[in-house]
């Protein structure tokens, strides 16, 4: 079979890498290059998703998709051309509290946690953290700490999904998609500015963009962009052992060295700018549940666009009004995370079998009747 997959972020070399694993015929067509948007600058924190935050079917999904980068951790190494690849790391994650009504809320969580000891969950008051790491800030009640959190390099681990699937016979083709071409209301490739590129499945996983190439097929997909922005900081040592997250913003040392700092949540449309205000708001949260960042020197500040859905899960879905089209997006906050899951069930999709993992409560109908 011949699919197209629009899209070189997380979703679309996911999705590349599982079929080419099936020995499909996969096309993965990039405007810019691979992991060039959100997929190569967000932070990299796969967090397990806290009991009772979120929809069951949601939490399944991310857990099975942390348990794929598991997996792709030791697969992904076999093709990596000069040197092991060991992106993934396991690193504890700490939800910072700042006053008794949100500790109240983490212990409360916590407990829920006692009669499960697959989940390493613990509640930490500022004594206990500061053993951890002496440079919180006194004005921290606590934290909910969680031992079963990973991290990686988005950027590396896109590419080096994407090096996997090539390996196996993907091809890499650098174009901006128009729109899709449709025969009989079946989708028979993409358009480009002079060209048609011929496909039996076309899977869109166009990050925020999904949305305008469907929209003139008649298909209302709604994800919209949510510009987030990061400092790169170099901060005194020892680095942090451990993430640290408060409200929306958090703090973890990368292997380049460098401490990472975010975030924004900005409604902006589609301009991925850097901005002097997010600095200075990024930087003043992060020094007051940090002091001694005070000291850091801002090395590089980086901003993206989340692809968001009104209900913050993912669309995975071929039941549309056009056949032959597979949509592959709305990963959200959480878009590294869910990305192998997201891909894997795409590509079960394409092929027309089962997908590894329960994907009905990600269908397009759940928005409208616009299908
Ligand atoms: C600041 C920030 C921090 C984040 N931190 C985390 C985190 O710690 N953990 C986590 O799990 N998630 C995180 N995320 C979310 C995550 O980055 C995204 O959900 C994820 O990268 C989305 O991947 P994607 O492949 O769907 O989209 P994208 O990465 O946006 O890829 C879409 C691709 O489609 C291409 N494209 C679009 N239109 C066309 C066209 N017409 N023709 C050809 N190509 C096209 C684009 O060029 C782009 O490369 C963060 C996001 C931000 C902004």
């Amino acid at each position: 079979m011949k699919a197209v997959i629009v899209g070189g972020g997380i979703a679309g070399c996911s999705t590349a890498y599982y079929l080419a694993q099936l020995g499909h015929d996969v096309t993965l067509i990039e405007r810019d290059s691979v992991a060039f948007h959100a997929s190569g600058f967000a932070q990299g924190a796969l967090n397990p998703v806290i009991r009772g935050s979120r929809q069951i079917e949601y939490q399944k999904f991310s857990d099975f998709s942390i348990g794929l980068h598991r997996q792709l951790a030791f697969d992904l190494s076999g093709h990596s051309s000069n040197e092991k690849y060991s992106n993934l790391n396991q690193k504890a994650s700490v939800l910072l509290v700042k006053d008794e009504f949100q500790a109240t809320a983490a212990k409360r969580i916590y407990e829920s946690y006692l009669d499960d000891t697959d989940v390493d969950c613990r509640w930490l008051g500022l004594g206990e953290l500061s053993h951890i790491d002496a440079r919180i800030s006194e004005d921290v009640v606590g934290g909910l700490y969680l031992g079963g959190a990973y991290d990686l390099d988005p950027y590396k681990f896109t590419l080096a999904i994407w090096q996997a699937a090539e390996s196996l016979g993907a091809n890499l083709v650098n174009l901006a998609v128009e729109g899709i071409a449709i025969k009989d209301g079946l989708a028979i490739g993409v358009r480009t500015s002079d060209l048609i590129i011929p496909a039996d499945v076309v899977v869109i996983a166009a990050g925020p963009w999904t949305g305008g190439i469907l929209n003139e097929c008649g298909i209302f997909v709604p994800v919209s962009p949510l510009r987030g922005q990061i400092l790169r900081l170099d901060a005194p040592d020892p680095p942090l052992k451990i993430s640290f997250w408060w409200d929306k913003d958090y703090a973890t040392s990368k292997p380049d060295g460098l401490v990472w700092v975010g975030t924004t949540e900005e409604n902006v449309g589609f301009d991925a700018q850097t901005t002097e205000k997010a600095r200075d708001l990024i930087i003043d949260s992060a020094i007051k549940m940090l002091p001694f960042l005070s000291q850091a020197k801002v090395v590089k500040q980086t901003a993206c666009l989340r692809p968001m859905t009104p209900d913050n899960m993912p669309i995975i879905d071929s039941d549309l009004n056009v056949d032959g089209l597979v949509i592959a997006s709305g990963g959200g906050r959480q878009g590294i995370a869910l990305g192998p899951a997201i891909g894997i069930s795409a590509a079960a999709l394409v092929t027309g079998s089962e997908p590894p993992i329960d994907i009905s409560g990600f269908s397009l109908s759940r928005f409208s009747d616009s299908k």
